[in-house]
Formats: C-alpha cells, sequence, structure tokens
C-alpha cells in the first residue's frame, strides 16, 4: 500500500494548524511522570511541563483514576446547576486563601478578566454606584495576565498588544518592586492593584516580600483592591500553595489556572469575603467553568499535594537544585548573567539569546521553556525526583561547556 496520501502531523500544522506560534519541531506522542516520548520514540525530561501546568507530571496513577473514575459518571452539567466536586474544591481552595468564595472558568487569561470586573464592581461601589469613574488598575510594567482584551491590556508588551487596538481602557503601570512608583500612580479613580507575585513570562521577576507588604498597606489606605495573578507561580509551584505566602500577606482576590488542573484545562478567582458580595446571580458567569470533570482533576491535584507532602518536597529539593544552577552559572560567567527564582519556578538569564540553549537542551534530552530577557526557564512538576533535578543540571552544563 502506498503511504503517500498518509500526511506527516508536521505536514498537518503546516497546513491546517493557524500559525500563532513558535513551536519545537517534535511531536509529543506519550508521558510518564517528569518523562515525555515524541512520536520517534525519543524520551525528553519534561521540565516544561505544559506551561507550568503538569503539575503532577504526566499521567500520576491517582490523577489518572479520578478523571476516568469522574469521566464515567458525569462530565458537564453547566453552572444551571449544583455539582459536588465543585463545592469540595472551593471549599479547600479557600482552604489555603482564608475566608472568600471561588469562581471557576477554564484558563488564566479568564481567571484574570474575572479579576478586572471585580475591580469595576468594587470602583462603582467606591464611587458610590456611579460606572466608569472609579476603573483604573495599576499593573506592573513587564506583566503577563493573558491574551484576551482584559488581559492582554494589562500586558504592557508591544509583542503582545501589537495589531489589536483598540485596548481595554484604564490600565497604568508602574515599576515592580518600587512602592513608591505605585504609590505614585494612585488617585480617586484607581480600584485596584493587579500583579504577578512572580512574573513568569517575562524572565522570573519576584515581588519582594517588603515590596508586597508595602502593596497591601497602600492598598488599604486607598480602598484598593489588592488582586494577585497566581496562575504560573502558585498552586506550590514555590513551596507554598499561594507564592504570596511567602510575604505573609492576604490579597483581595487570587487568579489561578495552570497547575490546578493538572493538565485539565481550569481556571479559578478566589475573592475574599466582603468583596465576594460584589457579584450576584447574573453577573458573570462561564459555561464550561467548574465541570465535574474538571473539578476531579483539581481535587486529585490537592490530593496528592497533600498526601505527598509535595509543598515540603518542593522547599527542600528546590534549594539545592537552585544552588547547582548558580554554581553553573559562577562557572560560565560569560554564558550565564543569573539565576532567579524560588521553588520550582527558575529562571536562568543567558548573556544572549536564550533560543540557542533551548534548541540545544531539547536535542540533549531536555525540554525547557523561554521567557523574557534571554531567560530559560525551568518548570519541572512538583514530584520530580533528585535524579532528574540533577540529570537537568547536568543537562544544562553540557549545553552550555
Ligand atoms: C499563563 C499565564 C496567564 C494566561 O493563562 P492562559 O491559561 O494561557 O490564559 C496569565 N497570567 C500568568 C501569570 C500566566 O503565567
Amino acid at each position: 500500500m502506498s503511504t503517500s496520501n498518509v500526511r506527516t502531523t508536521a505536514d498537518l500544522y503546516d497546513t491546517y494548524v493557524l500559525k500563532n506560534y513558535g513551536r519545537a519541531p517534535i511531536t509529543l506522542a506519550r508521558g510518564r511522570g517528569a518523562q515525555v516520548w515524541d512520536d520517534e520514540g525519543r524520551a525528553y525530561l519534561d521540565f516544561t511541563t505544559g506551561i507550568a501546568v503538569n503539575a503532577l507530571g504526566h499521567c500520576h496513577p491517582h490523577w489518572v483514576a479520578a478523571v476516568q473514575r469522574q469521566a464515567a459518571e458525569l462530565i458537564h452539567t453547566s453552572n444551571l446547576f449544583r455539582n459536588a466536586n465543585q463545592g469540595e474544591l472551593a471549599r479547600r481552595l479557600a482552604g489555603y486563601a482564608g475566608p472568600g468564595r471561588v469562581f471557576f472558568c477554564n484558563s488564566g487569561t479568564e481567571a484574570n478578566e474575572a479579576l478586572i470586573k471585580l475591580s469595576r464592581l468594587h470602583g462603582a461601589k467606591k464611587a458610590g454606584g456611579a460606572e466608569g469613574k472609579c476603573h483604573k488598575i495599576i499593573c506592573a510594567k513587564n506583566a503577563f495576565h493573558g491574551r484576551t482584551f482584559g488581559g492582554m491590556s494589562a500586558t504592557p508588551q508591544q509583542k503582545i498588544q501589537k495589531g489589536f487596538a483598540p485596548l481595554v481602557p484604564g490600565f497604568v503601570f508602574a515599576e515592580l518592586n518600587n512602592l513608591q512608583s505605585f504609590a505614585d500612580l494612585v488617585d480617586e479613580n484607581t480600584a485596584a492593584i493587579f500583579i504577578e507575585t512572580i512574573q513568569g513570562e517575562s524572565g522570573v521577576h519576584a515581588c519582594a516580600p517588603e515590596f508586597l507588604r508595602g502593596l497591601r498597606e497602600l492598598c488599604d489606605k486607598h480602598n484598593l483592591l489588592l488582586m494577585l495573578d497566581e496562575v504560573q507561580c502558585g498552586l506550590g509551584r514555590t513551596g507554598k500553595f499561594y507564592a504570596y505566602e511567602h510575604a505573609g500577606i492576604r490579597p483581595d482576590a487570587i487568579g489561578m489556572a495552570k497547575g490546578l488542573g493538572g493538565g485539565m484545562p481550569m481556571g479559578a478567582m478566589w475573592v475574599a469575603e466582603p468583596h465576594a458580595e460584589l457579584f450576584h446571580a447574573g453577573s458573570h458567569g462561564s459555561t464550561f467553568g467548574g465541570t465535574p470533570l474538571a473539578c476531579a482533576a483539581g481535587l486529585a491535584v490537592l490530593d496528592v499535594i497533600e498526601k505527598e507532602n509535595l509543598l515540603e518536597k518542593v522547599t527542600l529539593q528546590s534549594a539545592p537544585w537552585i544552588a547547582s544552577l548558580k554554581k553553573l552559572a559562577a562557572d560560565f560567567p560569560q554564558k550565564i548573567s543569573e539565576v532567579r527564582g524560588q521553588g520550582y519556578l527558575v529562571g536562568v538569564q543567558m548573556a544572549s539569546d536564550s533560543a540557542p540553549v533551548i534548541a540545544k537542551l531539547r536535542e540533549l534530552g531536555l525540554l525547557v521553556v523561554g521567557a523574557g530577557n534571554n531567560t530559560v526557564r525551568f518548570l519541572p512538576p512538583l514530584n520530580v525526583s533528585e535524579e532528574e533535578l540533577a540529570k537537568s543540571v547536568e543537562i544544562f552544563r553540557s549545553a552550555v561547556e
């Protein structure tokens, strides 16, 4: 039989898939733990985890069993009805965040849209019910909040915004870790401060704990909501369930997604108790948000984080791993500028373009993600082994040598 009419995946992508990504030239076919295999059977250590999504690595047995069981029971109902899994997952997320309520959606940018809408409701309340007046949101320079209009308008990057004007009005941008720069932008029309606790896409830049504490005070003083985008840094990646916990503060609202479903597309907004009352029946919604299936996946992720003590494990194992990356950077000062990050959200900033390094790592069997500023981003699963962490450093060393 002739195979001439059998088209390769690469060919199908070239012909039919929208050209909005720069993709690595491999097709992934299967995964287990921190390993993936391509369609030619080549194995890779996967430190992309689908961009911080596969928190438990690939195909964790508890997650797979929970999803298979739920898929055979009830997958989707819409939010016209209650489902037990959504109630339970909301309870457990609020258990980490504090007294408040949870809204479920399907992605990070949607979680952020919910936060932006929350800030509008808060602003209108502040302005005595007048809409459109108190609507300003102060974000950080170099932020990334997603690709929908709200998220994109909060993302002051030419490469992301170009071609899509007019954007959503009301976003202004201050200098990360510069409290005065945020304070200077506050006026009577300001409703909220909205930032990533750790900027991921821009190259792994963390908010200093004292900066976060200063923002908390600033928000309290001016009746602004402190809204944190924990889409990438949350859900255990830094060794705390939410990354802001390191600063000992509590925000008014949190956006989460990526690791939440452990591979199932899902997002969520948590809102602190008094502000949660700003939403009422009809004021926001999502057809798919919080399905029994997605929430079963989310519950399975939390089960494993808790049963396998992953927060503690991330803290203990990441420290020597980051230290060995820093040692490597010290050995190659002309090639590596800086190692930044916490837990399993780590950026290694190269002295020049990181793309060739990322390609070289892939050839050597390690998958990592690019980020801003020539940064190579390492996002291992939360249950990665010490051996796999050591192997990533070894491979990285041979790529820069
Ligand atoms: C990935 C990311 C988003 C967008 O999430 P999507 O699921 O791609 O919409 C928003 N904020 C941060 C900090 C992210 O890392």
